[in-house]
């Protein structure tokens, strides 16, 4: 099953690769998966990861990247603050998604009955939504910041080159941030959950919308989060 869903994903991924990078190639030193696209005008790029000065040569339709050079000063982002930066958003999303299931859940049972044998359970629920809405500020609010250093060491380290990298997850980030407002604002307006009961109103279709919405928005934004993760990792420990 694990097998069957990591193909999926490679395959799905692959395709996306192809449609928004164009051709690729593994960096001959460290296997980095580089984008032809991201050559300049002379056909040069350099490594993000390695510092392998690469000039790409079209070879009967295959890419051969040779090695020209090495950059001595290479921009890889050990023991930096944007990595370091990721930990926070990283770290307490999951928990915000595990807790608005938890409601879920508990809404749930709640409407079948079944929550007034898990009276303890619901009772429980107006501080747990308000717990879930601290860890979506602090995660979402500190996603700020890791934003703005990981602009910054691509502006400064990385020197503004282009890397499929970056732009993937300059995107990602942006719609990060979106799908976390969303969830937020929908959270902080008291749509999602009862102020009374902190359970959500599965009665009423607006609940049901409101509900929809902020379960989609945070399970989206936890692959996108995901993703950001292992690109990110990439660009630190390279392939
Ligand atoms: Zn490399």
């Amino acid at each position: 099953m694990i097998d069957i869903l990591r193909k999926l994903i490679e395959r799905t991924s692959a395709k996306l690769m192809r449609r928004f990078c164009g051709r690729t190639f593994a960096c001959p030193v460290c296997h980095l998966v580089l984008a032809a696209i991201d050559a300049n005008g002379n056909g040069l790029l350099v490594c993000p990861v390695c510092g392998a000065v690469l000039e790409i040569e079209d070879v009967y339709g295959h890419i051969v990247p040779v090695v020209l050079d090495m950059e001595l000063h290479r921009p890889q982002p050990k023991a930096r603050l944007h990595p370091l930066a990721t930990h926070l958003p990283i770290g307490l999303f999951p928990f915000a998604l595990l807790g608005a299931a938890v409601l879920l859940l508990a809404s749930v049972l709640a409407g079948t009955g079944i929550g007034v044998t898990l009276a303890g359970a619901v009772q429980g629920a107006p501080v747990l939504a308000d717990a879930v809405l601290v860890l979506l500020v602090v995660s979402v609010g500190s996603a700020l910041a890791t934003f703005a250093s990981g602009l910054w060491d691509w502006s400064f380290r990385y020197r503004r080159r282009p890397y499929w990298q970056i732009r993937l997850k300059i995107a990602f980030s942006a719609a990060f941030l979106a799908l976390g407002g969303l969830a937020i604002a929908l959270h902080a307006a008291g749509l999602v959950f009862a102020a009374g009961s902190g359970l959500m109103e599965l009665g009423s279709p607006l609940g049901v919308l409101a509900g929809l919405l902020y379960l989609g928005a945070l399970s989206v934004g936890m692959v996108v989060l995901a993703t950001l993760g292992h690109v990110g990792g990439t660009l630190v420990f390279g392939r």
